[in-house]
C-alpha cells in the first residue's frame, strides 16, 4: 500500500506554529514511507477564504523545504461533491432541516439549562411533506444534516490508541449550508475518499469531527483511513497558544531576517516526542528518523526562544559552503572561509555577520575611554607578520607596563578597535582587521 496524505489548510488566515507543525509531521510521515503528499486548500468558506492566505500557504511550506506531489482546491470539486451529495439524499443520510440559528441556539440553551448535552433534537426527521412544503412558502430554505447511526464509533488512532464515540451521544452534523453549499465536514470526506487519502493526520481538535466523518466514509461505502491525532501545543506556561498566533505566524518568522527554516523544523517534529530536540540542517534526516510511535498524548510546550537557540545552533555548525549562498545574497561576497569560520561561533543568526564585517573592514567608530591607555597601546603593537598570538604579546606587554589587568586593560582596546564592547574573540578578530586598520582606529584618539 502507498501511503497517501494530504495537508489542508483552509485560507483564512496565516500559516501559524500549530497547523506547520501537523504540515511538517504529515510531510514527514510521507517522505518516511515514500508515500504521496497532497497539498489541498480548504477554501469552502467562499467568505472567509484569500487569496494572499494560499499564495502565504504554498511560500511557507516551500521555504521550510516541503515539497507536494498533487494541489486541490475545494471550490474546484463542486461537481463531485453534487453527485455524492445526491447520493446521501437517496440513502436517506442527508434531512433537510428548517430551524432558524436563533431557534437551534434557544434549544440548546433550555437543554444546557436541564443540565443535559446541547444534543439535536432531530426535530427536522418528524416534519411531515406539508409542513416542509408550508416552510418553503415562506421563504425558508433547509440546511441538511447528516443522520449519524445510533451505533458505537471505533478507530485504532496512530497517536491517541483506542478512539471510542457513542453515535447517539453526538449531534447529526449540518453538511449543506442554506444556500446549498456543502461543509468542509462533507468536502473533506469526499476528498479523503477520491484522492485515496490512507492516513490522516490533524490535530486533536478534530478527534469529535473524525468521529462523524468515519461513519460518513462508511455511508459513502468507503473504508476509513487510518487517524494520527496530534496533541494541540500550548504556549510556555501551558496556556492556549492561540492567544499570541500574531507573533507567531510562519510569514512573520519568515520576514524576520536570519531565521533558518530547520530551526523551525527542528523545533516542530520533535516537540511532543520522545526524541530530542537538536538542530538538524537537513530534513532529511528528521524524515529518515520519523516515526508515530515516538509521539506521546500529552501536550507539548512550544517556546519560541528554543527556535532562536536553534537557531544560533544551525549557524555555529554551518559550514563555509553552505553559508556562501546565504552571504552572497546579503551582498556580502567578499566574505572569505577563513572569516566566516573565526566569527561564526559568535553568529545567531548569519545576518550578525554584517556587524563583524563591518568591525573588521570599517569604517569604524572606536570608543576612547582613555586616550593615555591606548596611545601608550599603539606605541607597543607587536610586529608584524599577525597571528592569533599577537593579541595575548600585546596585552601581556602592556599589563606589565601600565600594571592593568582584566576589564580594565582589554575592554578599551576593544571599544578602540571594534567601536563595541562585546564581540568575537579578539585574538581572532584582531589579525582580521590587520596592522593597518588596528592603527588607524587607535590613532582616532
Ligand atoms: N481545513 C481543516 C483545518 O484546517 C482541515 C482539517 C483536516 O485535516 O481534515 O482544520
Amino acid at each position: 500500500m502507498t501511503v497517501k496524505v494530504r495537508f489542508a489548510p483552509s485560507p483564512t488566515g496565516f500559516l501559524h506554529i500549530g497547523n506547520i507543525r501537523t504540515a511538517l509531521i504529515t510531510w514527514l510521515f510521507a517522505r518516511n514511507n515514500n508515500g504521496h503528499y497532497l497539498l489541498r486548500i480548504d477554501d469552502t468558506d467562499k467568505e472567509r477564504s484569500r487569496e494572499e492566505c494560499v499564495d502565504d500557504i504554498r511560500e511557507s511550506l516551500t521555504w521550510l523545504g516541503m515539497d507536494w506531489d498533487a494541489f486541490a482546491r475545494q471550490r474546484d470539486r463542486q461537481a463531485d461533491y453534487d453527485k455524492r451529495i445526491a447520493q446521501l439524499k437517496a440513502d436517506g443520510r442527508l434531512y433537510p432541516c428548517y430551524e432558524t440559528e436563533e431557534e437551534l441556539a434557544l434549544n440548546r440553551k433550555v437543554l444546557l439549562n436541564r443540565g443535559l448535552p446541547p444534543i439535536y433534537d432531530r426535530a427536522a426527521l418528524k416534519l411531515t411533506d406539508e409542513q416542509k412544503a408550508k416552510f418553503e412558502v415562506e421563504g425558508r430554505t433547509p440546511h441538511w444534516r447528516f443522520k449519524l447511526n445510533h451505533t458505537p464509533i471505533i478507530w485504532d488512532d496512530m497517536i491517541r490508541g483506542h478512539a471510542e464515540f457513542q453515535g447517539g451521544d453526538l449531534s447529526d452534523p449540518v453538511l449543506i449550508r442554506e444556500d446549498g453549499s456543502p461543509l468542509y465536514h462533507l468536502c473533506s470526506v469526499i476528498d479523503d475518499i477520491d484522492f485515496g487519502i490512507t492516513h490522516v493526520v490533524r490535530g486533536e481538535d478534530h478527534v469529535t469531527n473524525t468521529a462523524t466523518h468515519v461513519q460518513m466514509f462508511e455511508a459513502l461505502g468507503a473504508k476509513p483511513p487510518t487517524f494520527a491525532h496530534l496533541p494541540l501545543l500550548s504556549d510556555k506556561e501551558g496556556g492556549k497558544l492561540s492567544k499570541r498566533l500574531g507573533a507567531l505566524s510562519i510569514r512573520d518568522l519568515r520576514e524576520q531576517e536570519g531565521i533558518e527554516p530547520m530551526a523551525i523544523c527542528s523545533l516542530l517534529a520533535r516537540l511532543g516526542t520522545s526524541q530530542p530536540i537538536e538542530a538538524i540542517a537537513d530534513i532529511k534526516t528528521l524524515s529518515n528518523t520519523f516515526s508515530f510511535s515516538h509521539f506521546s498524548r500529552s501536550t507539548p510546550k512550544f517556546d519560541s526562544d528554543e527556535i532562536l537557540r536553534l537557531n544560533a545552533k544551525l549557524v555555529h555548525d554551518m559550514d563555509f559552503a553552505m553559508a556562501k549562498p546565504k552571504l552572497e545574497k546579503m551582498g556580502l561576497k567578499d566574505i572569505d572561509e577563513t572569516f566566516w569560520n573565526v566569527v561564526r561561533p559568535n553568529l545567531e543568526r548569519v545576518t550578525d555577520i554584517k556587524d563583524w564585517w563591518q568591525v573588521a573592514k570599517g569604517p569604524v567608530t572606536p570608543v576612547i575611554a582613555d586616550k593615555g591607555f591606548i596611545s601608550e597601546a599603539l606605541t607597543m603593537l607587536p610586529p608584524e607578520p599577525w597571528t592569533s598570538e599577537t593579541w595575548q604579546a600585546w596585552t601581556n606587554a602592556l599589563k606589565e607596563k601600565t600594571g592593568r589587568k582584566g576589564k580594565e586593560l582589554f575592554m578599551p582596546l576593544r571599544q578602540a578597535l571594534t567601536g563595541m564592547d562585546h564581540g568575537p574573540e579578539m585574538p581572532v578578530l584582531l589579525p582580521l582587521i590587520g596592522p593597518e586598520k588596528t592603527k588607524e582606529r587607535l590613532k582616532a584618539a
